[in-house]
């Protein structure tokens, strides 16, 4: 069979495609490294495929230990980095004692067969051995997770890695099959079936690239999705998220005239827990609060943070009697919370305005928060800890006290 291209020019190509995606990921990484892992790895990575192809072109003209026995191993070593990349991007553990074994085997294999026993198929039988070996491994990994979570990213990563596990094979039999002057004393003389594996590889290495910025990419998109929708503290729903949730809860009343309960909870004195235990142990007791809160609620009820200490609940498809109940079950589940802090007992109960949403105030409502709000005000006024259900105007004020 005849070459597509011969392998001087593949290599020269590997170093220029190789060299430009080292740059591009350093310049992904400066992005994006506070959200996405992994990043600054595959940049090492095609950096070693850069520094491999130019130390091979150089063949004859330095000493065979950099032109040899370096490249070989930064080859090897771009191979180790895109495993700890995909690693890292997927949040797995990075297994860091075996890079050390697996630089010494590498370091050891090259000069042995350079200098020692000098053999062509023997390293080139290495760095198959060692590229078949981790890409198997990253696939092994890959595929343990659940197919529906891959996205066009870890398509593309996976078949180009496949394919090039694969055209390793396949070159390693070749060479087990035709001879070593077939397979030529010098990678750079490589001719026919041998140059067009070398070919798939350089396409594979470009395409691997390629599924790795687009997994990059979505790794980020979802990972920016969760800080904006996510109260990084409690892990409720951001204000923006539940505000948007309650006018599309409100629009659904309007079409469908089912009732929604919503209801605003504020923490009770809980400035005194920061100004006597300080912000950190205040901050505890809110999310120890917040999660006994969330415990009690519905599958298809809301909860997301107002602001500081204040929490908005929307509960689609509620009647008044089902939100009394709710609401006092989470009250009396935040009161009953507690939190230890040295030799002291930390409990801080609940204050909740709420109100109903239905076909009868619906169109004279435009801010039921307020609404909530005063109702939260008055069950302040009267004590604290307690629930307060409020009227859909000013006037009717208040439909039912909940007091303790
Ligand atoms: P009450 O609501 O019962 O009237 O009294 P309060 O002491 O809770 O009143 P206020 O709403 O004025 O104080 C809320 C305090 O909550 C003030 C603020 O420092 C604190 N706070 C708000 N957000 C956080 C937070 O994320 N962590 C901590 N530790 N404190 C917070
Ligand atoms: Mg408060
Ligand atoms: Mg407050």
């Amino acid at each position: 069979m005849t070459e597509f291209l011969d392998a001087k020019t593949i290599f020269v190509l590997t170093g220029m495609f190789t060299g430009l995606i080292t740059v591009v990921f350093f310049a992904i990484h400066r992005g994006v490294y506070a959200v996405v892992n992994g990043v600054l790895s595959f940049a090492w990575a095609y950096g070693f495929f850069t520094l491999f192809a130019l130390l091979l072109l150089m063949r004859g003209l330095l000493h065979p230990l950099i032109t040899v026995v370096l490249a070989d191993t930064a080859l090897c070593l771009a191979v180790l980095m895109i495993a700890d990349g995909v690693s890292r991007l997927k949040n797995q553990a990075v297994q860091r004692g075996f890079y050390r074994w697996y630089l010494s085997f590498c370091l050891v294999a090259f000069i042995y067969f350079t200098f020692l026993n000098p053999s062509f198929s023997a390293r080139v039988m290495v760095t198959i051995i060692c590229t078949v070996g981790i890409f198997s491994w990253v696939l092994l990994m890959l595929w343990r997770q659940p197919i529906r979570t891959w996205r066009l990213g870890e398509w593309i990563f996976s078949m180009s890695l496949l394919v090039s596990v694969i055209a390793a094979i396949l070159r390693a039999l070749t060479a087990l099959v035709e001879s070593e002057t077939a397979m030529a004393m010098s990678i750079l003389s490589y001719q026919g079936t041998q140059a067009n594996y070398l070919t798939i590889n350089l396409l594979a290495t470009v395409f691997i690239a390629f599924g790795l910025i687009v997994m990059t990419q979505d790794n980020l998109r979802r990972d920016l999705e969760r800080l904006a929708s996510y109260d990084a503290l409690t892990g409720v729903l951001t204000r923006r998220v539940i505000l948007d949730l309650l006018d599309k809860s409100m629009a659904k009343v309007s079409r469908t005239g089912q009732p929604l309960a919503v209801m605003m909870i504020d923490l009770d004195h809980f400035k005194r827990i920061n100004d006597n235990f300080g912000h950190r142990v205040g901050d505890r007791v809110l999310t120890k609060v917040i999660d006994a809160v969330e415990s009690v609620l519905r599958k298809d009820t809301y909860i997301g943070r107002y602001g500081g200490e204040e929490f908005l609940i929307v509960m689609p498809d509620t009647s008044l009697e089902q939100l009394l109940e709710v609401s006092e079950r989470i009250r009396q589940m935040a009161a009953k919370t507690v939190v230890h802090f040295q030799q002291s007992t930390i409990q801080c109960t609940i204050s909740i305005g709420a109100l109903i949403i239905d076909a009868t105030n619906i169109d004279s409502l435009t801010d039921p928060v307020t609404h909530a709000d005063k109702a939260l005000y008055q069950a302040k006024q009267q004590g604290r800890n307690q629930v307060v259900v409020a009227g859909t105007s000013p006037e009717s004020s208040l439909l039912k006290t909940e007091s303790t």
